[in-house]
C-alpha cells in the first residue's frame, strides 16, 4: 500500500502551520513548526521573505494541506473530490464528509490512536473491527449506525491496555459516541462541517480541481 515515506514533521514545516501529524509531540515545545517557523531544506529561511504567493499557489498548498492531514495520496484524493462533485450538496463539505468517514479518521477522533497514522496502522494490523468483522481498510467509509471498536484480543496489547482510563476524560465529536471502557464507539449521524476543527478552505481545494 502507497503511504507517506517522508518525515511528517517536515510536511507541516513545508505548510507553515501544524498539521498535528505526531500525536502527543504535536502538543508539546518539541514541535519543529513551534521552534523553526520556516520551510526545511536549503532555502527555507530564504522562503520566509517569498514574494507574494499566486492563486494557484495558495489553492495548491490548501489541498496538499488537507492530502497531508489525512494522510491520503494524489490520486485517491482527486478520486475523493470527483466523486464529491457527484453527490448533491456543496462538493467541498462533500469531500471534507468523506474524509472525515475514513476509518482511520473515525479510528482516531475516537482517540483509540494518537495521530492519524498511528490509527491507520492499527486499521492496517487488524486491531479494528466495524459492526463485529475486522476490517483492516483505512479508507473504509463508516455510515450513521456502524460500531468501530477494538477487537476484543487486540485489547490486551501495551497500545490499548490503559487507554480507557485515558478515554474516560477525552471528549468525541458528536457525531460520534465512546464507550471508553469498552474501547467502542458509534456513529451517530454523518459528520457536519462544522465537526471538522481543522482550519482549512475548501474552497481553494474545488477552484484548484475547476481550473
Ligand atoms: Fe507537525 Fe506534530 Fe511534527 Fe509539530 S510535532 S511539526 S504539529 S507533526
Amino acid at each position: 500500500m502507497a503511504r507517506y515515506t517522508e518525515a511528517v514533521c517536515k510536511l507541516c514545516r513545508r505548510e507553515g502551520e501544524k498539521l498535528y501529524l505526531k500525536g502527543e509531540k504535536c502538543y508539546t515545545d518539541k514541535c519543529p513548526v513551534s521552534r523553526r517557523a520556516y520551510a526545511p531544506g536549503l532555502h527555507g529561511r530564504k522562503g520566509q521573505f517569498r514574494r507574494k504567493v499566486s492563486d494557484y499557489g495558495l489553492q495548491l498548498r490548501e489541498k496538499q494541506k488537507v492530502r497531508r492531514v489525512y494522510g491520503v495520496l494524489e490520486a485517491q484524493f482527486r478520486r475523493y473530490f470527483r466523486e464529491a462533485e457527484r453527490q448533491s450538496g456543496v462538493t467541498g463539505t462533500n469531500l471534507l464528509r468523506m474524509l472525515e468517514q475514513r476509518l482511520d479518521n473515525v479510528v482516531y477522533r475516537l482517540g483509540f490512536g494518537a495521530s492519524r497514522s498511528q490509527a491507520r496502522q492499527q486499521v492496517l494490523h487488524g486491531h479494528i473491527e466495524v459492526n463485529g468483522r475486522k476490517v483492516n481498510v483505512p479508507s473504509y467509509q463508516v455510515k450513521p449506525g456502524d460500531v468501530v471498536a477494538v477487537r476484543e484480543r487486540s485489547r490486551r496489547l501495551a497500545e490499548f491496555r490503559d487507554l480507557p482510563q485515558i478515554l474516560e476524560q477525552r471528549a468525541v465529536p458528536e457525531w460520534l459516541s465512546l464507550d471508553a471502557a469498552r474501547l467502542t464507539g458509534r456513529v451517530l449521524s454523518l459528520p457536519s462541517r462544522e465537526a471538522v476543527d481543522i482550519p482549512l478552505r475548501e474552497e481553494l481545494i474545488v477552484e484548484f480541481y475547476s481550473r
